[in-house]
């Protein structure tokens, strides 16, 4: 009788279990195929719903068909998951917070928010291992195991390590985008960063030799103190502008620290989309030190960024400028012009009146493109998606290196807020700490016109020779409200 009741349970058990994989495998197939169309400004917003769908799904099957198998004497039963009430409130919170929180941040403030919502992740890995290694160790000690040398072990403990060093870094970095937290440069933290890294791997290495006793816990709780301290000190010395490559950096970490939940619980799901997340940043990572022509290493220990750090000196050299007449007649008598987007667009929120100039030039038959440099903005694609906003079709974007073989027969280029990636020095000047960075060669173009407010400098805080120039002339002000007169004045022609 028992046995056909057993017999019974077993096969519902399977049969759960084989309805919640095909929901997995169906929600990584999600978490991939979205991921493929986030690639391409057109696709990118269904890509993300897509990948989202994905990942609800994972979720309802999990509360409707997840069970554990209980083994309580001669019976064995299957229980489902408990507080769906907790559960189903905190993805309320979660949700109507998260989706308050994206509707209302400005696009300048974009970052921070991908960084405050990256630590979140980092911490929910964290979490999961501080409430599954207390159930662990009692397990082993129950069989009397003399170390905790297993696969399961070694995944809790680099989740709350890697889980815990990305949410502390990612608050800092959220700190330092946000301009509450400055740069501490002091050397001296590079050997305390290093230290810290080596305590933290032994620990865990400690842990894992170490003889499980039920209910002692002292060592997941230093060991979660070491990995948030550690996440604090790797990220304060890094300079601002650097935030970005870190921010990416941690996203990666926080991928990683994900899919070590995905081993410990074999959820395929969890498993595919930290797995995706982890190789995603880093290529992420890798790609923006390519672009800005330095190492990992080189941005890890801080090279520059909202430092005072050298360049050619303004001195007594004068800039000229040109008036909104004199630009509106050289454009509207161009043939090929470019405008080349910086952080500055994306303060002034200007791309609307850019797509408006570039309709307006091409009814007098010229022709308008954008040169984006990889790193211009404060993120990753950051004025393709400025651009996409005001609707300017992605075939008018050119890339930098495209852009650069155009340049000498480009009559003018436009450079609207931008500033480090169209800076000379990059190739001139091998002291420049921007030395070897590619940049938008635009002082090859016939003309360059230049829109900023001030003399002041970019994010890499080094001085631009660009604006002293022969061929470039400057058109001081806010972007936005430059452009709207620069409109008028080209209408009233
Ligand atoms: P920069 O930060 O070099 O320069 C922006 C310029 O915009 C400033 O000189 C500022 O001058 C001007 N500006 C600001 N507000 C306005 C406004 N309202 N109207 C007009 N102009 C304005 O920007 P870039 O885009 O050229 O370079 C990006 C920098 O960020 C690079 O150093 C890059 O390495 C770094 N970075 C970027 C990453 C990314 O993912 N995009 C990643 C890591 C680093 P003024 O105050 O005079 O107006």
């Amino acid at each position: 009788m028992e046995t056909i009741q057993t017999l019974t349970r077993t096969f519902e058990f399977s049969e759960y279990i084989s309805i919640l994989e095909i929901s997995y495998i169906l929600a990584s197939v999600l978490f991939i195929l979205g991921l493929k169309k986030l690639s391409h400004p057109d696709t990118a917003r269904s890509g993300n719903l897509w990948a989202a769908a994905g990942m609800g799904l994972a979720i309802l099957f999990t509360i409707l068909f997840h069970k554990t198998k209980i083994e309580d004497g001669t019976t064995v039963y299957y229980d489902g998951i408990h507080n769906v009430g907790w559960i189903v409130g905190a993805l309320i919170i979660g949700t109507v917070v998260g989706w308050l929180a994206a509707k209302r941040v400005k696009m300048t403030a974009m970052p921070q928010m991908v960084s405050l919502f990256n630590g979140m992740g980092g911490a929910c890995a964290a979490l999961i291992s501080l409430m599954e290694f207390p159930k662990m160790q009692n397990e082993l000690a129950m069989h009397q195991s003399l170390t905790m040398v297993n696969g399961e072990t070694l995944a809790i403990l680099l989740g709350l390590m890697i889980g815990g060093v990305s949410f502390a870094g990612s608050m800092i970095a959220f700190g330092k985008l946000d301009e509450r937290i400055g740069d501490v440069k002091n050397p001296v933290l590079r050997y305390i960063n290093l230290s810290f890294l080596v305590i933290l791997l032994a620990f865990v290495v400690f842990i894992m030799f170490k003889t499980p006793v039920a209910g002692e816990n002292w060592m997941i709780y230093t060991l979660a103190a070491l990995a948030l301290v550690y996440g604090v000190t790797f990220v304060l010395p890094i300079g601002g502008a650097d935030m970005p490559v870190v921010i990416s950096l941690l996203n990666s970490f926080t991928g990683v620290a994900a899919a070590m939940g995905g081993f410990l619980y074999n959820n395929q799901a969890m498993l595919t989309g930290g797995i995706l997340v982890g190789s995603s940043g880093t290529i992420l990572t890798m790609l923006m030190c390519k672009a800005m022509n330095r190492s990992l290493l080189n941005v890890i220990i801080g090279a520059f960024g909202g430092s005072s750090a050298a360049g050619p000196e303004a001195g007594d050299k004068t800039v000229k400028e040109i008036s909104l007449s004199d630009a509106a007649v050289l454009l509207s008598y161009s043939q090929k012009v470019l405008v080349v987007p910086g952080y500055g667009l994306a303060v002034a929120q200007a791309q609307h009146l850019c797509h408006e100039l570039e309709n307006l030039l091409a009814s007098k038959g010229v022709e308008l493109k954008y040169g984006i440099h990889p790193v211009a903005g404060r993120m990753p694609g950051h004025m393709n998606v400025l651009l996409a906003e005001a609707d300017v079709a992605y075939e008018k974007l050119q890339e930098m290196e495209d852009a650069n073989n155009e340049m000498n027969n480009t009559d003018v280029v436009i450079v609207i807020g931008a500033n480090d990636v169209v800076n000379p020095a990059a190739e001139e000047d091998p002291s420049s700490p921007i030395y070897g960075m590619p940049v938008i060669k635009v002082w090859e173009a016939k003309n360059t016109i230049i829109m900023k407010r001030s003399m002041a400098k970019g994010y890499a805080a080094i001085e631009n020779n660009l604006f002293y120039m022969p061929k470039s002339r400057m058109l001081f002000g806010d972007a936005k409200a430059t452009m709207q007169k620069l409109l008028s004045e080209i209408k009233n022609l």
